[in-house]
């Protein structure tokens, strides 16, 4: 990729944490990648696409470190969770035969599995190495009737932001208006209307609680970016009326290119928490300003809130005035900390590591201007604001559960691996379930006992 399109993307106007901070789609320094490198938050975006190959050219550790991480749920191929990969060693660095082990690769993915599309990721050693991956896709598609798309989003060209950002990019050149949707389908109650999603990976299967919701109100998901997504899907996602972007600042350049190409109105949003979940669906509504989807919208959020009230009603009363420790990073940062204000709980912190200035002026909004935000903290000092501010939950990633554990604090998982879909009116139950299975669960009294030859 050349510099100048990087540097492009690392200035994208749209996103205001570029503006204000260095750190947002800089150029990685010495460890910066720790926290997933510019390929694999390319890979991260892409991979839900599920009948697609997803080949990874590169030493065999790259793939290993990168691969089906999140767990992003399809509701039919399955090719997608298949780990493809050159596995570049020594030799085929000293004698220089990376791009023909690519080209073979590509080959026998497409006899094999008859994908939809290939990708292709760069990594760290064939970049160094100037494997020319265009020429290869360019040469092998020659050979096969699927489109092959180089994704080159090597480790060292920048950090995971960066890589979502490449990822999106290349989507909008390379597939997105390449070709027309089915028909629209007959809807009793109006006009179907076409919708698009920007970063919903469809965790545990969250985009289901969603796409009910949006099928009762007359709107049909052209294409989601990326969640279980089909290529087919992605090509026609130009004709969207109204485009959210999910959770993924990352990728405004997305929405953005999208608007500025094919003048689709977009906003940013959240499908967590009540008022959040409200608000997205009420966005859509304006933006594609039919009365009559309005007025669905309407009802359907007044019949859904008086259900989920119904059953909320024992969570609530058990989550009131709970104190949560939210140690999570980017939209969530927020996205969450109006779910549990939601169920009556008090956020006495929140994390705010690959936030943007937004998404802090969001905490504050919510929170009040002394709210605690935590940026990159260590172990120690999330356990020191717990115990100082006496929080009975910690809500965070799957790396800081054996923090929670061994401090015999509960814990309940909001991150990638999370196996609960907490999105939608349906996922506000399931939060509120989960919360207090966690906090009334009988081991937590026995763990804070002493051990009986101690006592
Ligand atoms: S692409 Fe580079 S930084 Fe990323 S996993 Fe591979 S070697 Fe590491």
């Amino acid at each position: 990729m050349r510099q100048s399109t990087i540097t492009e993307l690392q200035n994208e106007p749209a996103c205001e944490h570029n503006k204000k901070s260095k750190s947002g789609c800089a150029p990685a320094t010495p460890g910066a990648t720790a926290g997933g490198c510019c390929f694999d938050g390319a890979q991260i975006t892409l991979l839900p696409i599920t009948d697609v190959a997803h080949i990874v050219h590169g030493p065999v550790g790259c793939a290993g470190s990168s691969w089906d991480k999140r767990g992003s749920q399809s509701s039919g191929p399955e090719l997608f969770r298949l780990g493809f990969t050159t596995d570049l060693n020594e030799q085929d660095v000293i004698m220089g035969r990376g791009e023909k082990r690519l080209y073979h690769s590509i080959l026998q993915v497409a006899k094999k599995h008859q994908p939809a599309a290939i990708f292709v990721y760069n990594t760290c050693v064939p970049a160094m190495e100037g494997d020319d991956i265009e020429a290869v896709c360019r040469s092998a598609q020659s050979h096969i009737k699927f489109p092959v798309i180089a994704i080159d989003a090597a480790g060292f060209y920048g950090n995971k932001n960066l890589g979502n950002r490449i990822a999106g990019e290349l989507m909008v050149e390379k597939v997105i208006g390449t070709a027309t949707p089915a028909p629209k389908p007959e809807f009793a109650l109006g006009r179907v209307h076409d919708i698009a999603l920007v970063g919903e990976y469809n965790i545990a299967g969250e985009l289901w609680h969603i796409l009910p919701l949006l099928d009762r109100l007359g709107l049909r998901v052209l294409a989601n970016l990326s969640g279980d997504c089909r290529f087919q899907e992605l090509q026609t996602m130009h004709h969207a009326e109204a485009l959210m972007l999910v959770c993924s600042r990352a990728q405004v350049n997305v929405a953005r290119k999208l608007h500025t190409k094919y003048q689709i109105p977009w906003f940013e949003g959240s499908f967590y928490g009540i008022r959040d979940m409200c608000a997205a669906l009420r966005q859509f509504a304006k933006l594609i300003n039919d009365p009559s989807l309005t007025e669905r919208t309407e009802q359907l959020i007044s019949q859904e809130l008086e259900q989920l009230n119904q059953a909320l009603t024992p969570y609530r009363a058990q989550l009131k005035g709970k104190k949560a420790l939210l140690y999570t990073g980017g939209v969530k940062s927020w996205s969450i900390v109006s779910a549990l204000q939601d169920l009556g709980m008090q956020v006495i912190a929140s994390g705010t590591r690959k936030s943007t200035e937004e998404d802090k002026a969001r905490i504050r909004e919510l929170m009040g201007n002394d709210a605690i935000l935590l940026d990159e903290t260590s172990p120690r000092n999330l356990l020191d604001v717990a115990y100082q501010y006496q929080a009975d939950v910690m809500i965070a990633g799957g790396r800081n559960m054996y923090t929670a554990y061994k401090a015999r604090m509960p814990f309940v998982e909001v991150n990638q691996e999370r196996e609960h879909a907490f999105a939608g009116f349906k996922g506000i139950l399931t939060l509120a379930q989960q919360l207090c299975l966690t906090l009334e669960s009988p081991v937590w009294p026995q763990a804070k006992q002493l051990a009986p030859w101690s006592a």
